[in-house]
């Protein structure tokens, strides 16, 4: 099967409390900014983030990332 789509990340940046997981498990898309919360790189993910994206968000303790897919669904 051929990956198509376009994956898109949501995110609710207040709501980071910082803990450090997401750029853990998904190094690729996340990382801390100064202030102490997580930013993304990538708001379009491919086939290759995919499931680190998704691990990220599943791990993420207050649920602020979210994976859309290409119809903007939320997966997680
Ligand atoms: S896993 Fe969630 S709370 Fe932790 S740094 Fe990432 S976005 Fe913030």
């Amino acid at each position: 099967m051929i990956f198509l789509s376009k994956h898109k990340i949501e995110y609710d940046r207040p709501g980071c409390i910082g803990c450090g997981t997401c750029p853990v498990l998904c190094p690729e898309n996340w990382f801390m900014e100064e202030d102490g919360q997580a930013q993304f790189k990538k708001k379009e993910i491919n086939e290759n983030d995919f499931d680190s994206n998704m691990e990220a968000a599943k791990n993420c303790p207050v649920n602020v990332i979210h994976v859309l897919d290409e119809k903007g669904k939320k997966l997680i």
